[in-house]
């Protein structure tokens, strides 16, 4: 067992995710979290008189070792860290909805105090890439920017969705640090400085990241799943009711790898081998954890996992001997060994048992044995799978069709189907009626996300009468553009919308590129360049064109501009294009751009203007509130009177304008994030350094105020002419 070597109890709340240990001095480390009424603690229990004076910092009234930090808003990410390595001390960043502090607590001073528009989800601290300066990197409405310490913003770009989470990782393990973000769509997102390398698609939100060591990293979804991967490829996972609250990497056993160690929302710790996830340690608080972080807070030369709770208890613990080999739970590995081993010896003797029962029947009724009614299956049964897409009819909606169908008389009793993101749940299981049993099953399937999907099929194949089934287990992938049926070209409904590039591959190629891609009938022939392909959405009926000439130009139909930027990453990948500039026009999607931007500057304007008021009324409040107070001296009781009226009414007026402010703020986000939408989209139509410069040229161009440019560069993909 693996006692804490030391416990504190604070009399702070301390609001999930939100703790970091820095070493604001650059020798004792503190520990800082965000606590309640947008408040940051400080628990500095090395120095008792060290003095925090205004304007930002006062001492605690419950504890004399912890200062507090007064942010007035709801905090939304907080960390601690190297931000300027000339000082050789941490700073303390805290971020919120529309601000982000870097504070300087050992002179009590900010670092730098920026708006950030986005908000700020998630926030990490480090190197990424080349940038030679540490950046604090927060992610929000879709949005990444990073600021060195004097708020510069030397990093900026947009993402797909609202950012849940941030990590840096060197992920390609070049001695580089990529940035791993998680956001609402379910993607984790690999960004090398600002250009996305890996993208990998989830089942939920990706509520936390964090670095293990190398290119592996943990995560943690908003269902109860927590993991890891190496580069792109998942590791392990495991699923539990309870949320994870915080994960963080730590060498709780000594034996030079970190496990992830996780923190849960009812109050369990625990930690997994990166390796199988396999639990070596847990432990329990009273309530839910709010962060997992290390430091040597005993000042001994020794780190230490620190977890605290909720409640404000707070547990370190330093990592066992190596000679324990590691495992601190109550269970000896004998013991574990003995219950995994007597489970395999339960179900051979089961298995055995069934091939006996299965023999005893055939002997007892040979007559039986043309129609296999005893149960065993002939040898050389196989088993068939087929994909294809159907349009629907009245009484079905269109959707891809699996069928599963054996060779002979045998029938299918069950189909177990294990796969992400396409069913609640991850597994779906068709279960034929007793009397529409047959030797093949039609099982329809409606993927949501244009992601390919591995299907992991288990099929139960026997008789009618049979007891025992035999099961056929495979594996099939669906087709990343599967929801898309091959049709006619109907010149009515060619949308309007397109993308147009050029690419170096004989048309050959791109029908590989078409069959891998798409489930096309089996009888397909697709001639030689120039050819056209049509296909229709499974989803909307809408309308998707293909079409290539002689030369290599390719021209994509659709006024989807998601699903053409999913075409062209999925071209570039196939083909091994590093760079690619893509003609695009989406008339319809950028109109409605149009007109957010127009909302953008109609809400900045009646921001100004409200905050203009508030400054008015607030000064109007400071100045009724001192004549009253005249008035109550010398005892003028019907003006105090009527004054604090006056002033009750203004106190009215100014709550009504704040629900106002916090409405057009609330549609201002809104509005933002459709924009930085619109510019992740415009980017992920090009492929490598023309959809970087169509990102930052975007950027340039609203900063600008130059709406013109914009839609050009969206256009054309460059600015100049
Ligand atoms: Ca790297
Ligand atoms: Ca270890």
């Amino acid at each position: 067992m693996l006692l804490p070597v030391f416990t504190l109890k604070l009399r702070h709340k301390i609001c999930p995710r939100m703790v970091a240990v820095g070493r604001y001095d650059g020798t004792h480390p503190c520990l800082a979290a965000a606590t309640q009424a947008g408040k940051v603690f400080i628990h500095n229990p090395h120095t008792k008189s060290q003095h925090f004076g205004a304007p930002r910092v006062f001492q605690s009234p419950l504890e004399s070792d912890v200062s507090l930090l007064n942010i007035n808003q709801a905090v939304s990410c907080l960390t601690a860290g190297v931000l300027n390595p000339e000082l050789g001390y941490d700073a303390l960043l805290v971020g919120t909805q529309t601000n982000l502090l870097a504070y300087n607590v050992y002179n009590n001073s900010d670092f730098f105090y920026r708006e950030v528009a986005e908000g700020a989800n998630a926030i990490v601290l480090g190197t990424l890439g080349d940038i030679s300066s540490p950046l604090a990197i927060i992610g929000g409405n879709c949005a990444l920017q990073g600021f060195d310490h004097e708020g510069n913003d030397l990093f900026w770009t947009v993402t797909g969705d609202n950012v849940h989470s941030l990590a840096l990782c060197d992920f390609d393990s070049d001695g580089k640090n990529e940035l791993l973000v998680g956001s609402e769509d379910f993607d984790i997102r690999v960004f090398k400085e600002d250009m996305i390398v890996t993208e990998m698609t989830e089942t939920e939100v990706i509520t936390n990241l964090c670095p293990m060591y190398g290119s592996r990293f943990g995560y943690a979804l908003s269902n109860g799943t927590v993991g890891v991967y190496d580069k792109a490829a998942r590791y392990w996972r495991v699923k539990s009711k309870n949320h994870a609250m915080s994960i963080h990497a730590f060498d709780l056993n000594s034996d030079g790898v970190c496990e992830l160690i996780t923190g849960w929302s009812n109050g369990k710790v625990d930690a997994r081998s990166d390796r199988t996830g396999e639990v070596i340690f847990k432990d329990n608080f009273s309530s839910a954890i709010a962060g997992v972080v290390e430091g040597d807070y005993r000042m001994d030369g020794h780190m230490q996992l620190i977890c605290c709770s909720v409640d404000g208890e707070i547990r370190g613990y330093l990592p066992g001997a190596a000679e324990t080999r590691g495992n601190f739970m109550d269970n000896s590995v004998e013991q574990d060994m003995i219950r995994e081993l007597s489970q395999k010896k339960q179900n051979l003797l089961l298995e055995l048992r069934n091939y006996e029962e299965n023999a005893k029947a055939e002997q007892s009724s040979p007559l039986n044995e043309a129609d296999g009614q005893g149960g065993i299956i002939p040898a050389n049964t196989k088993l068939h799978t087929a994909l294809s897409v159907s349009l629907g009819n009245e009484t079905q909606a269109a959707h891809v069709e699996l069928c599963v169908s054996t060779s002979n008389d045998t029938i299918i009793r069950a189909v177990l189907i294990f796969a992400e993101g396409i069913f609640l749940g991850e597994s779906h299981v068709v279960h034929p009626s007793t009397h529409s049993l047959s030797s093949s099953l039609r099982i329809p399937l409606t993927p949501p996300k244009d992601v390919p999907v591995d299907l992991h099929l288990k099929t139960f194949v026997g008789y009618r009468s049979s007891t025992q089934f035999h099961v056929f287990e495979l594996t099939r992938q669906l087709p990343r553009f599967s929801m898309y049926a091959l049709t006619s070209p109907d010149p009515a409904s060619q949308p309007l919308s397109y993308v147009n590039f050029t690419i170096a591959e004989r048309a050959q190629r791109v029908v590989i590129w078409l069959s891998q891609n798409f489930l096309l009938p089996e009888d397909t022939d697709i001639q030689n360049a120039p050819f056209q392909v049509c296909f229709t959405s499974l989803r909307n009926s809408s309308q998707l064109c293909i079409k290539i000439k002689l030369s290599g130009e390719i021209t994509v139909n659709t006024d989807d501009i998601d699903l053409a930027g999913d075409i062209i990453q999925s071209m570039a990948s196939f083909f091994a294009i590093e760079d690619l500039q893509v003609e695009a026009d989406f008339p319809v999607y950028f109109e409605e751009l149009r007109k957010v931007l127009f909302k953008v500057d109609e809400y900045h304007s009646v921001h100004q203007k409200l905050s203009a008021d508030m400054a008015d009324n607030s000064n109007l409040i400071r100045s009724v509130l001192v004549r009253a107070e005249d008035a109550r001296l010398m005892r003028d009781m019907k003006t105090m009177k009527s004054r604090y009226m006056e002033l009750y009414d203004l106190n009215k007026d100014l709550l009504n304008e704040y629900k106002i402010r916090c409405n057009n703020h609330t549609e201002l986000l809104e509005n933002l994030k459709a924009v930085n939408q619109a510019i992740q989209r415009a980017g992920r139509l090009r492929v490598g350094k023309p959809k970087n410069q169509v990102i930052t040229a975007c950027r340039d161009a609203i900063r600008n105020n130059n709406i013109n440019t914009l839609f050009r560069i969206m256009r054309v993909g460059t600015a100049s002419s």
